[in-house]
């Protein structure tokens, strides 16, 4: 491809005058896009780009069906939960038929962050307790209490410093360039975690939950040692508190093998949150979670979310696992995910720079170091990386504390052919520069 025209000046300066600039956009000359369509989109002068970063997009942009759907509902009605409408139990039953054994009733909101705070909230009602154990390096949202339990410096630089008293940053187990490394690390992380527990029964500080991603997102996709989360659910239910298992990225048949990614880890935890890839856009969220501790939040008084599991956002819902169901799209995450980590792990072997390649089925991390024996992390590189592949026409994005995994995690339609196009193009990238 050509270098993409740059943003229309005057769209990118009307952007920045009025819409807050701490909400970043992509890419130093962003190419205007204009539409979706599956795994691609397009922008004002009809180039194409593939999509690989859009893990909201589950079903592919624009899907038709979706947008019937949609369409349909909207034409007929859109109000509020209060209100008794067909939509909203077959979306909940649904809901509760995928989660786990016991998970069997359900709160819909409007996003991850949402969901994560009100998860919070049914924690600390339901134990009476207020400390949370949080990963190191995690991302759950942006609201008061997601935020909080959100420490990527990535992210937030000075997010280690400013974690209110209540949040307990726990040394995140990654197998790859954590403390403890290698496969088998989860004994060695669980012993630390049990000194650190330690340190809060002497305080007589108790646990209203831990949360965590169940697969490592927000470090592009690393998965956790084996018997990890097993350990920690003990440890924190041995201590009155709760487990939170935020699905909002790797949940929902991203990962192929696994609907959720606690499955993963062959655990089961007492909430779940939900969001992004649900709504395929539209602003759809949820906590799923049991009966006993739904009906302890009660005792708080009504919870009630204007837009929360409106007709619309339950259409939505339902036609996004109607598509996933008779589109094979998890199997799809599966195979053609598997065929692509297969691919990437063959590009390792012929490029230094590629320190790993994280992750299942369609939520995959390249983690690029300058050093494979100190790994240091290749951050310039990664960014630089990611604009030139612009330029090859495949949209990819940094992850991860120190922004150098590049995240896959495209829509879930995705193809062998656009796989083989984002490969080849990375194989192309990763050569010149070696040659410079
Ligand atoms: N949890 C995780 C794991 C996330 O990745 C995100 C968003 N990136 C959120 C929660 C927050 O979701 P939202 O942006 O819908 O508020």
């Amino acid at each position: 491809l050509a270098a993409p025209e740059p943003l229309s000046a005057d769209v990118l300066e009307r952007r920045i005058s009025t819409f807050a600039e701490v909400q970043e956009h992509y890419y130093t000359e962003p190419p205007e896009i204009e539409r979706g369509w599956r795994e691609h989109l397009i922008d004002v002068h009809a180039q194409c780009y593939l999509d690989l970063v859009n893990n909201v997009a589950l079903t592919g942009h624009a899907h038709p069906r979706l947008v019937k759907a949609v369409s349909n509902q909207w034409s007929l009605l859109n109000t509020n939960s209060r209100f008794n409408y067909s939509a909203l139990p077959r979306f909940t039953e649904r809901l509760v038929a995928l989660a786990p054994e016991g998970l069997d009733t359900v709160f819909l909101v409007n996003s991850g962050s949402e969901a994560v705070d009100l998860a919070l909230r049914l924690a600390k009602t339901y134990t009476g307790n207020d400390a949370v154990l949080a990963f190191q390096e995690a991302y759950h949202g942006w609201t008061v209490g997601a935020d909080a339990v959100s420490s990527s410096i990535g992210d937030n630089p000075r997010a280690l410093e400013t974690r209110p008293d209540w949040v307990h940053v726990i040394d995140a187990p990654h197998p790859f360039r954590g403390t403890h490394r290698g496969a088998d690390s989860a004994a060695r992380y669980l012993d630390d975690l049990e000194a650190r527990l330690g340190v809060l029964d002497d305080a007589g500080t108790g646990l209203a939950a831990f949360i965590g991603e169940p697969v490592f997102g927000n470090a592009g996709g690393v998965l956790l040692p084996d018997g990890y989360l097993a350990g920690v659910f003990e440890k924190v239910r041995s201590r009155g508190g709760l487990t939170i298992s935020d699905e909002v990225q790797v949940g929902y048949g991203r990962l192929g093998e696994y609907f959720w990614g606690v499955e993963q880890q062959g655990v089961t935890p007492d909430i779940i949150t939900i969001a992004k890839g649900m709504g395929n856009g539209q602003p759809v969220g949820a906590v799923i979670t049991r009966r006993d501790i739904a009906e302890k939040f009660a005792e708080e008084g009504s919870l009630f979310s204007s837009a929360g599991g409106s007709p619309v956002s339950c259409v939505v819902g339902l036609t996004v696992l109607d598509i996933l169901r008779d589109e094979g799209l998890q199997e799809n995450a599966r195979t053609v995910g598997g065929d692509l980590k297969a691919k990437l792990l063959t590009l390792q072997g012929q490029h230094d720079i590629i320190g790993a390649v994280h992750g299942l089925g369609l939520y995959l991390g390249v983690e690029l170091v300058r050093d494979l024996a100190t790994l240091e992390p290749a951050s310039a590189e990664a960014s630089e990386i990611c604009e030139e592949l612009l330029r090859e026409g495949c949209i990819v994005q940094p992850t991860g504390d120190y922004k150098n995994v590049l995240k896959i995690k495209p829509p879930l339609n995705i193809t062998t052919e656009s796989v083989d196009f984002f490969v080849e193009a990375l194989d192309r990238v990763l050569s010149a520069r070696s040659r410079r």
